[in-house]
């Protein structure tokens, strides 16, 4: 089989609590590497520089994208968001699992880029219980919480360019079927073609 780790691409609404799932399915699981995007936004409280985002100036961001440091970016209500190329690159190289946690326009770009990719979906059960986890987390001021329910609804139209969604309802369970679509996606035939034509040759010399 296959060394090369694959990238995984998790999008879903604000507040539909993919960075929880990520986050212990990186726990409970090894072997994923989560990248870290750059990002104009401003940290929130409790976010540091390297660890949740690389917290970047416009200038610095337009920079990164004219030098390619960026496999992809979107911009999201009032901000950009990016992927740096290097760190995906060598941690796929060292056989890990890459995570990206990002946007659907971005996600669509990683899937026209790398269409080996496994695109997944994260949805709240229902649009008032993302109301309610949105508000409820109140990082976000009411302003912004309802741009991004807006944003929502646009991007609900653009999850049947996926590959699967998960109805982010009880949590635990979540993350077990996030991490089992995972190890399903290196099994794909489209991702063995090596494996299986070193089978073919070694059957031949029998
Ligand atoms: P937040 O401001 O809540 O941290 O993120 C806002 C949105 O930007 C989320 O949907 C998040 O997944 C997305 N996002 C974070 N990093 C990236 C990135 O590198 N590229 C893209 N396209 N979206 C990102």
């Amino acid at each position: 089989m296959s060394d090369q780790g694959i990238l995984v691409v998790v999008s879903g609404f604000s507040g539909a609590g993919k960075g929880t799932l990520i986050k212990t399915m990186l726990e409970k699981h090894h072997n994923y590497a989560l990248s870290i995007s750059a990002t104009t936004r401003a940290p929130r409280e409790g976010e540091e520089d390297g660890r949740e985002y690389f917290f970047v100036s416009r200038d610095k961001f337009r920079q990164m994208i004219e030098e390619e440091q960026l496999i992809e970016y979107a911009q999201y209500v009032n901000n950009y968001y990016g992927t740096p190329r290097q760190y995906v690159f060598q941690q796929m190289a060292d056989g890990r699992d890459v995570v990206l946690e990002i946007e659907i326009q971005g996600a669509l770009k990683i899937k026209e880029r790398f269409p080996e990719a496994l695109l997944v979906f994260v949805m709240p059960p229902s649009a008032d219980e993302l109301k309610r986890r949105l508000v409820g987390r109140g990082t976000e001021s009411l302003e912004i919480i309802d741009k991004r329910l807006h944003r929502a609804a646009e991007e609900a139209a653009g999850i049947t360019s996926y590959d699967y969604i998960l109805i982010n309802d009880n949590m635990e369970q979540c993350v077990e079927e996030m991490h089992q679509l995972i190890q399903m996606q290196h099994k794909r035939v489209s991702g063995n073609l090596d494996f299986i034509e070193q089978m073919k040759s070694e059957l031949k010399k029998i």
